[in-house]
């Protein structure tokens, strides 16, 4: 049983479609793994044995009926705590939804359930999404399961951990400036960004509307475009769902090639802040690429570079709109309510209480930027610089089929180490925000290990809006070519931790 957890989620629904194994059996194996490593690890915020057994159960006899399953049926994942899940906590990590069990399942919820997957829980994030590190999740950190003095990235770190410590095959992340790519480059697991309106927000915990995007996290490439099959495409519940039909990832997945392809480095994202280990990791990958038959070329997009500060203004004023829902009275905490208190002060001592740091910080800088005064020159200004990055983008795919740069600027950082530091942690999304200004879609592989510290390094790639299905089709190409050179996947053994 032990060795079902090694498994791939496109190799574990084949055994349970084939019969010779069940989905319980599978399910049980991870809920095993979750119970040893998970007090150390902390990817998850709530395990739902219960309804994960249910689910498996429910697979399997549907199999008995000789009904046909999808893809991923009896496949177990393991949910970032942002969707909603009806009768099962959700709590965005934070401590203002504690208490809070949703009465609905959102629609990417709703479509892993009628795929048949097993939701195991609920996995840890930075509180409302906001940070690099899921330190900032009002219930503890995660640790990195290849170090666990290192943050797993975040927000969705959760997520990151459970795939790298083999305690789910399957995981699904939120990526607003990075944090389905910046999780997976620093455990060496494999997770996308779809494009902006390609996975239905409905029922995710909104931080910044414009920028919010659900993706798929996964261990191999093929298991991430399977995933993103299930829970991608049109939700009428979702105004800014794209009406169109899904490119055609699976496929792309199973055809992994680079041949025939123009693909464009990004010259700004090098240089001062960048570790040595990553850019060589960086340009060892560029230099596959051209050997797999590519042919690469240098692209400049100069707005890049202030997509940090016009991220740091649009997120932050978004989400102080979004957040003012939390007014303790719809949701959660409620704090002070003894007859004797206005409404205002309750709402008052409950966001004092229920919000932590750098949420509050968020919904400061971001009432000030929309500030009557300032709005011309803060949001006004970063909506601009929103422009001057898509139009970068636009130029370089005129001449482009993707782009690749590192995900990360450096490897997984000691916990504690920036969580003083804002500006540090940051820094950590310099080359994935950019793509969620633009809305298009991204995706980050293991492409090695950092010399100087043996961590896990990430290649972004980089692909227009509604060309999704080319980051799989390089991605399979790259992966298959460094498991070939390495002679294993980048996660050699299931860690003991
Ligand atoms: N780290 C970035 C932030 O703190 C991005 C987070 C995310 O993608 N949700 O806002």
């Amino acid at each position: 049983m032990a060795d079902l957890i090694r498994l791939t989620a496109a190799e574990l629904a084949a055994e349970i479609a084939a019969g010779s194994v069940s989905s319980v059996e599978v399910t049980e194996a991870h809920l095993a793994r979750v119970e040893a490593v998970d007090e150390k690890v902390h990817a998850f915020l709530h395990v739902d044995r219960e309804g994960a057994l249910a689910q498996a159960r429910a697979v399997d006899e549907r199999r008995a009926a000789g009904e046909r399953l999808g893809p991923l049926a009896g496949v177990p994942l393991a949910l970032k705590d942002i969707f909603t899940t009806e009768g099962v906590p959700t709590t965005v990590g934070s401590k203002i939804l504690q208490g809070w069990i949703p009465p609905y399942d959102a629609t990417v919820t709703r479509r892993l359930k009628e795929a048949g997957v097993v939701i195991l829980g609920k996995t840890n994030m930075d509180e409302f999404a906001m940070g690099s590190s899921t330190e900032n999740s009002a219930f503890g950190p995660t640790g990195n399961p290849w170090d666990l003095t290192r943050v797993p990235g975040g927000s969705g770190g959760g997520s990151a951990a459970s795939l790298a410590s083999f305690q789910a095959p399957l995981a699904i992340g939120t990526d607003t400036g990075g944090s389905i790519r910046q999780p997976a480059a620093v455990t060496g697991t494999v997770g996308v960004k779809p494009t902006y309106g390609g996975v239905s927000r409905y029922g995710m915990v909104a931080f910044s509307s414009s920028l919010d995007q659900g993706g798929p996290c996964a261990r191999t490439v093929l298991d991430a475009a399977l995933l993103h099959e299930v829970i991608a495409g049109h939700d009428p519940l979702d105004s800014t769902s794209i009406d169109a039909p899904v490119p055609d990832v699976v496929e792309a997945a199973r055809n992994g090639s680079v041949a025939g392809l123009r693909i464009g480095v990004v010259r700004e994202f090098r240089g001062e802040g960048y570790q040595a280990g990553v850019l060589q990791r960086f340009d060892e990958s560029v230099a596959l690429l051209r050997e797999l038959g590519a042919e690469v070329v240098e692209v400049s997009c100069p707005s890049f570079d202030l997509a940090l500060a016009a991220y740091y203004l649009i997120a932050p004023s978004e989400c102080s709109s979004n957040l003012a829902r939390f007014d303790a009275m719809r949701y959660g905490l409620r704090i002070g309510d003894d007859g004797t208190r206005s409404a205002e002060e309750v709402t008052s001592l409950t966001r004092e209480a229920g919000f932590g740091p750098e949420v509050k910080r968020r919904v400061m800088l971001g009432t000030y930027a929309l500030s009557s005064g300032y709005y011309d020159a803060y949001y006004g200004s970063a909506q601009k610089v929103r422009t001057l990055v898509a139009r970068d983008f636009e130029r370089a795919f005129a001449d482009v089929h993707v782009l690749v740069s590192p995900t990360t600027p450096t490897t997984a950082f000691p916990i504690g180490e920036r969580a003083d530091d804002p500006m540090a942690m940051y820094r950590a999304d310099l080359c994935t925000i950019p793509v969620n200004l633009a809305g298009n879609a991204a995706m980050s592989l293991p492409c090695g290990l950092a010399p100087e510290d043996g961590l896990p390094v990430g290649l972004q790639i980089i692909a227009p809006a509604m060309a999704d299905d080319r980051l799989y089709r390089v991605g399979a190409a790259v992966e298959a070519a460094f498991q070939a050179r390495w002679g294993h996947p980048i996660i050699e053994e299931v860690p003991a931790l």
